[in-house]
């Protein structure tokens, strides 16, 4: 049955050499049961090392660990009732995939009809019914990724832990093997929890995602959330492809009220949250698919550099006359050549603000309510 996974302020070192190495710092959030929980982030974040804390296969330094009402936080693995898949597929090459499937309920104890019925209904989500009785090498990449999600699936885990399961299968395998893993989670009763680096696979198959910084949490919240109303210049740029634009300001204080003073734009900006700020230095960030080749309540000059095809879409790589970095992404951007000067429109409910040291002053909702004013 799946239970819901908390963390309580857990922190894992690792000593060498008289050295300190601090994984995961902190970290402290409730996964609710039953659901598909990305843990995402860059290289050496601490994705990995969170999720065999989970598994039991490391122990937190401090902290607590619990499942549902249950401290698991000094249990062994096998009294966790948890599976884990892992990047590198593990499978034994003298047996089928059948016995392969089979194998962990095998040394469970479990009947040959119970396991021939489990192994079946594994083999049949998976789309690998065919292949049961072939061995490992007989199978391709993600047929054989599949087998090791199966022994999983078989083991009906109360938490399902899959570490980067597709990040060596080609672009076409994984979306194919995205759906299944999705399918897998509709028909176990588990907690799912999956660790990847592959924005992307966060953003398209979870409820809710993780996002760490170093070791530590820097957004808990569901995909869209993280997407509209990131906590930090550092979410908004890992989420999101391209990459948020980041245009450097100045509050200025002018005629109509406050503004956010950039290179050729100037966005008026509220009292309430700019007026002690004036003369600060502060980001404005905006989405590459939200500056239009159709104008809009302010504009912003960009000298289109590369400009890649994205199947309908057009992707001008490009910077503001003053050298700033500026991606654009629209289906109207076919004609545009490199060092062609486009006028491209932005509307404020659109932009989020950021200060000096990249935390979120404001979204897009709060300047959408000043007075419009095209730029200087
Ligand atoms: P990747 O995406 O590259 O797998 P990750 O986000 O999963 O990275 P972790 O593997 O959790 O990151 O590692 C977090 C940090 O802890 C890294 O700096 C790593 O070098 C360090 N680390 C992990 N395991 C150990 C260990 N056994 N001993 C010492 N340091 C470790």
């Amino acid at each position: 049955m799946a239970r819901p996974i908390h963390l309580d302020s857990v922190r894992k070192e690792y000593r060498s050499a008289g050295s300190v190495h601090v994984a995961v710092d902190d970290l402290t959030l409730s996964i609710p049961e039953g659901s598909f929980t990305t843990l995402v982030g860059p290289s050496g974040c601490g994705k990995t090392t969170t999720l065999r804390m989970i598994a039991g296969l490391e122990t937190p330094t401090e902290g607590r660990l619990s499942f549902g009402d249950e401290d698991v936080t000094g249990q062994s693995p096998q009294d966790r009732n948890c599976a884990m898949v892992f990047q590198s597929i593990a499978l034994y090459p003298h047996m089928t995939v059948r016995r392969n499937i089979g194998y962990g309920l095998k040394v469970q104890g479990v009947p040959k009809d119970e396991r021939d019925r489990r192994i079946d209904e594994a083999a049949e989500t998976l789309q690998i019914t065919e292949q049961l009785e072939k061995m490992p090498a007989e199978l391709s990449g993600g047929q054989q990724q599949r087998v090791a999600l199966g022994s999983a699936f078989v083991q009906d885990p109360d938490v399902l832990l899959l570490d980067e399961p597709m990040s060596d299968l080609d672009a076409k395998l994984k979306a194919e093997l995205r759906v299944e893993v999705q399918r897998l989670h509709q028909e176990l009763d588990a907690t799912v929890v999956y660790v990847t680096h592959d924005q992307t696979e966060a953003m398209t198959m979870s409820d809710q995602v993780i996002l760490l910084n170093q070791g530590r949490l820097e957004q808990f919240a569901p995909p869209g959330e993280l997407f509209d109303a990131p906590v930090s210049e550092y979410v908004a740029r890992f989420i999101g492809t391209p990459s948020t634009n980041l245009l450097p300001a100045t509050v200025a204080e002018t005629d109509d009220g406050y503004a956010l003073a950039g290179d050729g734009f100037g966005v008026l900006a509220p009292a309430d949250r700019f007026a002690d700020r004036v003369g600060d230095s502060i980001t404005v960030g905006i989405r590459p698919q939200y500056l239009s080749a159709d104008g809009g309540d302010y504009e912003l000059t960009v000298i289109a550099g590369v400009v890649e095809q994205l199947g309908t879409e057009f992707v001008v790589h490009g910077h503001t006359p003053d050298g700033t970095d500026v991606d654009a992404v629209s289906t109207a951007f076919g004609a545009v050549e490199h060092g062609d000067e486009l006028v491209v429109g932005f509307d404020p409910g659109d932009l989020f603000v950021f200060d000096a040291d990249g935390r979120t002053i404001c979204h897009g909702d709060a300047l959408a309510g000043e007075t419009p004013r095209q730029s200087p």
